[in-house]
This record gives C-alpha cells, sequence and structure tokens, in this order.
C-alpha cells in the first residue's frame, strides 16, 4: 500500500457509497442530455413529414422528460458529490492535523529524496491548507469522471450498435481515443508541469510567510528590494508553468472537440449509404448524429480529471510525508505511574540529536529534591536549553537516566507530564486576543478571582489595570502590544494559575533590561516557593536562590556548588560572575 493513488483511494473508502451515487448521477445527468438531443432529433425529424399530432406525442412527452431530468439529476449529483467530499475533507484535515501534532516540535524534518529537509512554516500552512484543498479536486474532479466515461461509453455502444454494427464501431473507436488516448497524451505533456507547480507554489507561498514575518529585519537591512525580486522570479515560473499547464489543456480540448465532431461526420457519412438503401429509416439519421455529439459530454471532464491526477497525487505526497514521519518521542502503551514526590534526578546522562552529530550533552548528572531550587548556567550553546528539553521529553535521550518521582521519564504519557510542570521560556507566545483568554489557557476552568490573583503575584495586575480595556485588552499578533517584560510576566503568571509542582524556567529574563530583570526576578521569586525549580540562566543574579548551581561548558558539567562556594574555587563561574560585574558598572 505505498502508492499514493492506492492510499488515496483507501482515504476515501468511507464515503464510497456516497461517491458511487455522485456517480450514477453523474451518468444519469448525460444520459438525460443524450435523451433529450436524441428524442429531439425524432421529434424534428418526424414533424418535416406531417404526421398526426398523436404520433408525436410520445415524442414530446421525452423530451419534456428528458429536459427536467438533466437539470434535476446534475442537481443531485452536485449536492451529492460536494456533500461526500466535505465530508471527506473535514476527516482529513483532522487526520494530518493528528499526525502533525506529536511531531512537534522535535521533526520539523521530512525526509525528501533521501535527505533530510527542514519544513518552514509556510511550507507546513500549505500542507495542512492548500495541499488538502487539492484533494478536494483528486475526488471531485479526478475520480468521478472516468467511472462516468465508462457508463456513458458502454451504454452508447450498446446504443449505436442496436442499429447496426458499424455504428458501435465508429462510436467505440472515436469514444476510446477520446476517453483514453488524448487525456493518456495530455497526462504525459502535462505531469511533469502540474507536479512542478504544486512545488513552485509551495516554495512561494513559503517565501511569502518568511518574508511578512521577517518584514522589520528585511527593512532594517535594506533587504526588501532583493526578497522582492526572488519573489518576483518564482512567480514568473509559477506563470510559465500555468502557461504550459494552458497550452495543454486548450489542445486537448481542442482534439477532443475535433474527434466530436469527426465523429458526428463519419456517422452522417456512414449512415446516409444505409438510407439510401432503405436499410436504415431516415428519422434516425439525425439521432445518430446528435447522439454522437451528445454522448461526448461523458468524456470532455477527462481532460481535466487528468490534468489534476499530477497536482493531486503531489499534494498528497507531501501530506503522507508529515504523516509517515515517526514521532522523536514515543507515548508508553501503559498508564502514567503516580510520581513518589516531585523530585528529579539525572544520571550519567548523554544526548545528541542525530547519531551522525556529536554529543550535546555529556555524563549529566544531578539529583533534585522535592522543592529544591538547581540553576544551571553555562557559555550560550553549552546545551542548557537542551537539557530543560529533556526534561519536556521533546526529544527521547539515549544514554542515562532521568527520572521523576523515582520513575523514569519515558514511563509518564506526556499530557501527565505536562500536568507537572510549568515552563517560561526566553520568549513567551502569546495568541492574538485578550491577556484574559492569554492567561486562562494556563487553566481553563480557573475563576476570575484566580486569575486576578495570579496576575497579582507575577506584579502583572496593576499594569493590566492601566490598561485601557484591562483584562480585555487584545494584544495583538504575537503579543507585540506588550513589551518583554510584560509577556514574561504573563508567562509567570500563567505558571502561577497552572499551579505544578516543578518548575522549568529557561532564560526567562534573557531579552529584558535591568530594571525589567528585578521586577521579573521577583516575580519568579514569588512563584518558586515549595516548587521544585529547574531555572537556566546566563544572568547571573539571585544566585543565592539556588540550592546548587550547575555550570555546564561543552555539553559537560565543569564546576557545580552553591553561589558562595563556586565564587571561592575561582574557576567558569567565577570569571563569568566578574565579567558580568565588568559590564554592569561599565553600563552604569
Ligand atoms: P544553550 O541553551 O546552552 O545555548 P542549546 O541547548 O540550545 O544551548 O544548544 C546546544 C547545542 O545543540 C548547540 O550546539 C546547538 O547548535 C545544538 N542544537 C540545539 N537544538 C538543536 C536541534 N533541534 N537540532 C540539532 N542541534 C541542535
Ligand atoms: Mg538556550
Amino acid at each position: 500500500m505505498s502508492s499514493p493513488l492506492r492510499r488515496l483511494l483507501q482515504l476515501a473508502w468511507p464515503i464510497r457509497n456516497w461517491m458511487l451515487l455522485a456517480a450514477l448521477l453523474g451518468s444519469l445527468t448525460i444520459i438525460s442530455g443524450i435523451g433529450l438531443l436524441t428524442t429531439s432529433a425524432y421529434l424534428i425529424s418526424m414533424a418535416a413529414l406531417h404526421p398526426d399530432v398523436s404520433a408525436l406525442s410520445i415524442a414530446i412527452v421525452g423530451v419534456r422528460f428528458f429536459g427536467i431530468a438533466r437539470g434535476s439529476f446534475r442537481y443531485l449529483e452536485r449536492l451529492v458529490s460536494h456533500r461526500a467530499t466535505f465530508r471527506l475533507l473535514a476527516n482529513l484535515r483532522v487526520w494530518f492535523y493528528s499526525a502533525l501534532e506529536p511531531l512537534m516540535p522535535a521533526r520539523l524534518l521530512v525526509q525528501k529524496d533521501g535527505q533530510q529537509h527542514e519544513l518552514r512554516s509556510g511550507d507546513l500552512l500549505r500542507r495542512a491548507v492548500s495541499d488538502i484543498d487539492t484533494l478536494q479536486n483528486f475526488y471531485i474532479r479526478v475520480l468521478a469522471p472516468p467511472l462516468v466515461a465508462l457508463v456513458i461509453g458502454v451504454l452508447m455502444w450498446i446504443f449505436f450498435g442496436a442499429f447496426g454494427i458499424v455504428f458501435g464501431l465508429i462510436f467505440i473507436a472515436f469514444y476510446l481515443l477520446s476517453s483514453v488516448g488524448i487525456p493518456w497524451l495530455a497526462h504525459l505533456l502535462g505531469q511533469r508541469v502540474s507536479r512542478e507547480m504544486v512545488s513552485t507554489q509551495a516554495e512561494l507561498e513559503s517565501q511569502l510567510v518568511d518574508s511578512v514575518q521577517g518584514i522589520a529585519d528585511l527593512i532594517a537591512f535594506g533587504q526588501q528590494e532583493r526578497q522582492a525580486q526572488s519573489i518576483e522570479r518564482m512567480n514568473k515560473k509559477l506563470q510559465k508553468l500555468q502557461m504550459t499547464a494552458a497550452y495543454v489543456s486548450g489542445m486537448q480540448g481542442t482534439l477532443t472537440n475535433l474527434l466530436m465532431n469527426l465523429t458526428a461526420w463519419t456517422m452522417l457519412l456512414v449512415a446516409i449509404p444505409y438510407v439510401y438503401r432503405g436499410e436504415l429509416s431516415g428519422i434516425i439519421l439525425a439521432v445518430l448524429v446528435l447522439g454522437a455529439l451528445a454522448s461526448f459530454e461523458g468524456v470532455l471532464p477527462l481532460a481535466s480529471s487528468f490534468q489534476q491526477l499530477g497536482g493531486s497525487l503531489e499534494a498528497a505526497r507531501r501530506l503522507f510525508e508529515i504523516v509517515d514521519a515517526r514521532p522523536a518521542v514515543q507515548n508508553p502503551t501503559t498508564p502514567s505511574p503516580t510520581p513518589q514526590d516531585h523530585s528529579i534526578q539525572v544520571k550519567d546522562l548523554s544526548f545528541r540529536y542525530e547519531e551522525s552529530e556529536p554529543y550535546v550533552l555529556r555524563d549529566v548528572s544531578f539529583t533534585l529534591p522535592r522543592g529544591k531550587c538547581l540553576m544551571i548556567v553555562g557559555p550560550s550553546g553549552s546545551g542548557k536549553s537542551t537539557l530543560a528539553n529533556l526534561l519536556l521529553r521533546f526529544w527521547d535521550y539515549q544514554e542515562g537516566t532521568m527520572t521523576l518521582g523515582g520513575q523514569p521519564l519515558q514511563a509518564y504519557q506526556q499530557d501527565d507530564l505536562y500536568q507537572q510542570m510549568s515552563v517560561v521560556e526566553q520568549d513567551t507566545h502569546l495568541f492574538n486576543t485578550t491577556i484574559r483568554e492569554n492567561l486562562m489557557i494556563a487553566r481553563k476552568q480557573a475563576s476570575e478571582e484566580e486569575m486576578i490573583e495570579a496576575a497579582r503575584k507575577a506584579q502583572l495586575h496593576d499594569f493590566v489595570l492601566s490598561l485601557p480595556e484591562g483584562y480585555d485588552t487584545a494584544v495583538g499578533e504575537q503579543g507585540l502590544r506588550l513589551s518583554g517584560g510584560e509577556r514574561q510576566r504573563v508567562a509567570i503568571a500563567r505558571a502561577f494559575l497552572k499551579n505544578t509542582p516543578i518548575l522549568l524556567l529557561d532564560e526567562p529574563t534573557v531579552n529584558l533590561d535591568a530594571i525589567t530583570e528585578r521586577a521579573v526576578l521577583d516575580a519568579i521569586k514569588a512563584l518558586r516557593q515549595q516548587r521544585t525549580t529547574i531555572m537556566v540562566t546566563h544572568r547571573l543574579a539571585e544566585m543565592e536562590m539556588a540550592d546548587e548551581i550547575l555550570v555546564l561548558h561543552h555539553g559537560r558539567i565543569v564546576e557545580r556548588g552553591t553561589h558562595a562556594s563556586l565564587l571561592q574555587s575561582e574557576g567558569l563561574y567565577w570569571r563569568m560572575w566578574q565579567q558580568q560585574r565588568a559590564r554592569t558598572v561599565e553600563a552604569v
């Protein structure tokens, strides 16, 4: 079950009855169309002979019937096929999202051409939105038309055959040529184009999202011109592809039309001698010709059907790529154990992101009893955030052990793990909504009083009250209407609200000025009470708060102890301390 086509069909399996019904209704629509034209032809030919009106009445009823039936069947077919497809699309979105979520944040890499590629947010957005939309075409425009064309082909073959074998043969020869031959040719010509169109469009959209997100930097570095040019180039490429695609479909349309008319003419030319010889009634002549024209209605949609096939398959391939990616971390199949307490123990931990890469952490060990505070310091790139992310189980480690409350970290369901931890990172992501909602995501069922209490403890309350709309103030996209310090205090208020026994702080004050840092640190000190805390920092402030300090360097613990003992030993920690003091003095 590896080809995308088969997998796409499998996905449609739950709605197969609806799809079949849609194809049946589609066939009935075309049959009504053929009925309408042939009975009309019959009626007009008959009428030319001036028969009694009663002789025409059946044909008149037929024309009326087919005219009304055609419209009704078309309406029902649209209703059924769209209903089925939209239901399928909704399922596909859920299917895709559930596959995507466990991949975050570790596996933003996908396999392509045997290499790993990093996914950009624009690309991901495209997969989640447009690629799934493209599949809509697959089910409506690609899957149904061949079925309909088949039904019409068989029925009309029998119909024409009934007037003479030769008519059946003429019909089926032209019908096959235009329903199989031409689409196949168009597919060969357009396959590469439609595939490339999907990937170019994806690339263009990633670039656009990138430019919008990085607009401030682009302007600051005067790069907007270059970025615009690069997008322009991509646009040109896309235009060229679209042009080629248009040529192919134009050619296909022309050829199909040509064949349709050739069929009608051939029927006419072949049938005339039969009429002369009296082997065929003259009235039937028009029926054959118009019937042949009308039956090509089943062939016409095949043009776009085959053209969309390449794009649909490419979209499907891109979706399966994500769905098939293996999450970096697997949830255990058993329920989480009950932790004995809220202590954390790490023993001989070594970790690297990829087999081929060097170790980022080497032989890290520490024991953090319940309610105590561990600080991790070290130069940039020494592995501090990696250690924090391992505690959150964003990745799994290869060597050593990590336990929480005496139980290995891997034994916990991810959700249960997050229930016990609050995290404050360097940058707090705020959603584009009110402050209230941004706080409440920490605990949905919290009351207004609890929320205000948390904000008060985080020293956020007074600030919020100073805003025109208080807690109902919108924070703007990514919370950009708040300053860095205010965003961090929102994060701390969230942690207060979530009220977990364990705290994980990763350089929570790194982007703040000294005065704001003070206020945030005060809030952190209040939050820390009684909670098992791990705080990563590279600014050495409030270090007395720590029961133990680990100094990381190139992934190894090079020093450990309390603030006082580390200063005494005059090692790396002492040097960092001196440097920072010098800088502070300079700044003042
Ligand atoms: P710190 O937080 O101490 O500045 P990090 O833990 O972020 O350091 O990074 C430690 C090392 O791991 C760096 O060399 C960094 O390049 C590497 N690293 C961090 N994240 C990833 C990742 N997702 N994939 C591969 N390497 C990474
Ligand atoms: Mg870091």
